[in-house]
């Protein structure tokens, strides 16, 4: 969609609910967030378009993280996401009301819907921001390039709506204290028939353990950790503490946990209230997923390694030694 550029106007968010606990994701609010400042320079309204069933629950929440405007499309055969008719739903949305720019949750749902109205629409799409601005009045998409080495700024000048995905705890959610009546604007649609039937759904094992990306408490494992014991102490620590298990890449490509624990540049972005590092050398591909935790604690035998760089506690010391004396104090603490 390229001609007359002015005719398109607002910000919109795109909401995700997390299927099984029926929350609306975190990343929905830091986008609204990010909408709300953005549409100060722009100069425009936020918009936020939730597909799906029972939305009136989340109408509260979009007001107080800046919605001027809900697109609300409810339906039952709208309850899990379906890239064919979620797309649809979109393109018709935006070929109607001509948002300016929309932003989407890097999420598997993001990453799957954003190209193909991307496509649809002719329209510029950058994946997987770190940060989002506005220079003369265009969106500025900021996302790490050349395998994290350096920032690249992208900008769509030619054509509307511009559009970006954005990695999830990475942008602050700012709730407002006088958030103001949204309007709200039903659309409805049908479903059509999609190629792909959804039969059943069920958790994977993955679900069941708790998501670095979603916990308070983070432990992350780095190629310094090298035995199995000690790794056995580590998840025993995390169990103890309510804390999801992290890693770098070398750990998930030894097959000693999941790429769902990845943590960087390639896998999750956390920001837990205490993240614990031990044997992590800090390099940028793995900090740049995890430098915004609120506390930092680090572990490693190297007392010049980087991850000191960013850490408010460091300890110089043998991770085969340190766990099993913090699980001993534990034990005698309780
Ligand atoms: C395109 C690209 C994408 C990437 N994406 C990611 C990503 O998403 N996430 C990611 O993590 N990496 C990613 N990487 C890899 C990244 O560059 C690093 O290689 C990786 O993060 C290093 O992991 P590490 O810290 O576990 O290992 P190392 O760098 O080998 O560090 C191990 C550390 O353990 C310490 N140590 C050793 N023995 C002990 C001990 N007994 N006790 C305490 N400390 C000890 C050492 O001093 C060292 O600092 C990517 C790389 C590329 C090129």
């Amino acid at each position: 969609m390229s001609n007359n550029l002015e005719s398109y106007k607002d910000i919109w968010v795109i909401a995700e609910v997390d299927e099984i606990t029926k929350k609306l994701r975190s990343i929905t609010l830091e986008l609204l967030s990010a909408a709300k400042k953005l549409s100060q320079d722009l100069r425009c309204k936020v918009g936020i378009v939730i597909i799906g069933q029972d939305n009136k629950k989340y109408f509260e929440e979009f007001a107080k993280y800046g919605a001027d405007i809900i697109y609300n499309i409810e339906d039952s055969s709208f309850t899990h996401y379906d890239s064919q008719n979620y797309a649809q739903i979109l393109i018709a949305l935006t070929k109607k009301y001509k948002p300016e720019a929309i932003l989407y949750p890097s999420t598997y749902m993001g990453r799957d819907l954003a190209p193909r109205v991307a496509s649809k629409l002719s329209c510029g799409l950058t994946a997987d921001c770190t940060a989002v601005s506005v220079k003369e009045g265009k969106l500025v998409q900021s996302r790490p390039a050349f395998g994290g080495n350096i920032m690249a700024d992208i900008i769509c000048p030619d054509t509307r709506p511009q559009m970006a995905s954005v990695r999830p705890n990475i942008l602050p959610k700012i709730a407002l204290e006088n958030p103001s009546k949204p309007q709200i604007i039903e659309e409805h649609f049908k479903a059509v028939p999609s190629k792909v039937r959804v039969i059943k759904t069920q958790k994977d094992k993955a679900s069941e353990v708790l998501k670095p990306e979603e916990a308070d408490i983070v432990i992350a494992v780095g190629r310094g950790v090298k035995d199995q014991k000690t790794f056995a102490f580590i998840k025993e620590l995390a169990a103890e503490l309510g804390a999801a298990l992290g890693a770098t890449r070398p750990i998930v490509e030894n097959g000693l946990l999941g790429k769902n624990h990845q943590i960087g540049q390639s896998g999750v972005s956390v920001k837990p209230k205490v993240y614990i590092s031990f044997g992590i050398s800090g390099a940028l591909q793995h900090t740049i997923g995890m430098h915004n935790s609120d506390l930092i604690i680090a572990v490693n035998s190297d007392g010049k390694a980087p991850i000191f760089n960013i850490s408010q506690y460091g300890f110089v010391a043998d991770v085969k030694k340190v766990v099993p004396q913090i699980l001993q104090q534990i034990n005698k603490l309780k």
